[in-house]
């Protein structure tokens, strides 16, 4: 951003981007994206565009760290030099090993790590193009990465943000709303079990407007939710016309 905008509501109640105070930026997902990986997921939201990749159950490196009651979970956030407008340092700065750690906390309660003990499990988030909200778009890929790896999920796990910009409540803030407004509360949601598995807020809020951020933000979590599944089913679908193309093939040879 380069300059700070007067006002970020217009005056018909419209944000910067056209958007009205509960709407979420366009959401694109696709899962199976990254063929070397056990499970793969890329997630378009606004601008921001953010790869999640998954590697495991697999041995643990270095070996002191393995459990022996339960898989560890690993999770590497990385911003790519090119993805703000300044380059950022390819080295991991103090803020992604904090997200890293904020994903990772945020996905565990979802998996059955119990099933497997002495193993680990890698997530790595590699945000391609940031502009605000990558933690909650990171989290939402890495979920739908998890579930495309097939590892046992006891839901998968969305996060949205909603926040307040010139006095109102408003859902999935991006960049300049992040910068320039008053607060910014991240929520990640199991919707299936009505779990929250991540609560932040940054600025200040009253009580009430608290409430109604967390409300709205499990709002935009939830139509999330609906094109994570979609996402999920349209591999499945592609698959399985590929193995009736397949099967016809065979059947005319
Ligand atoms: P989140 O992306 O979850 O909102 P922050 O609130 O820490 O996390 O960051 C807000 C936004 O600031 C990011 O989404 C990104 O657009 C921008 N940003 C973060 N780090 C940098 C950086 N090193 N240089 C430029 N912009 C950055």
């Amino acid at each position: 951003m380069n300059e700070k905008p007067e006002k970020l509501i217009d005056k018909k109640g419209l944000r910067l981007d056209g958007r009205k105070p509960d709407e979420l930026r366009p959401v694109k997902l696709q899962v199976d994206v990254i063929t070397n990986a056990d499970g793969s997921a890329y997630i378009e939201q606004g601008k921001n565009k953010i790869l999640a990749g998954v590697y495991g159950p697999r041995e643990v490196h270095p070996k002191h760290l393995a459990l022996q009651d339960r898989t560890v979970l690993k999770c590497r956030y990385h911003m790519a030099p090119f993805s703000v407008q300044e380059r950022k340092s390819p080295a991991p700065s103090r803020r992604e090993v904090e997200l890293s750690k904020v994903i990772r906390e945020s996905l565990e309660p979802a998996i059955f790590m119990e099933y497997y003990p002495r193993t680990m499990i890698d997530v790595y988030v590699e945000v391609l193009q940031a502009d605000g909200g990558t933690r909650c778009a990171s989290i939402t890929a890495a979920a739908l990465a998890l579930a495309d790896s097939g590892v046992p999920m006891r839901d998968l796990v969305v996060a949205c943000a909603a926040g307040k910009v010139d006095d109102t409540i408003v859902l999935d803030l991006m960049d300049t709303e992040d910068k320039v407004g008053s607060a910014d509360v991240p929520v990640a949601l199991m919707p299936n079990l009505n779990a929250v598995t991540l609560l932040q807020m940054d600025g200040i809020l009253s009580l009430e407007e608290f409430e109604s951020a967390v409300n709205l933000a499990i709002e935009g979590c939830k139509q999330i939710y609906t094109m994570q599944k979609e996402a999920l089913k349209t591999k499945y679908v592609s698959v399985k016309e590929e193995n009736k193309e397949e099967n016809k093939e065979e059947a005319e040879e």
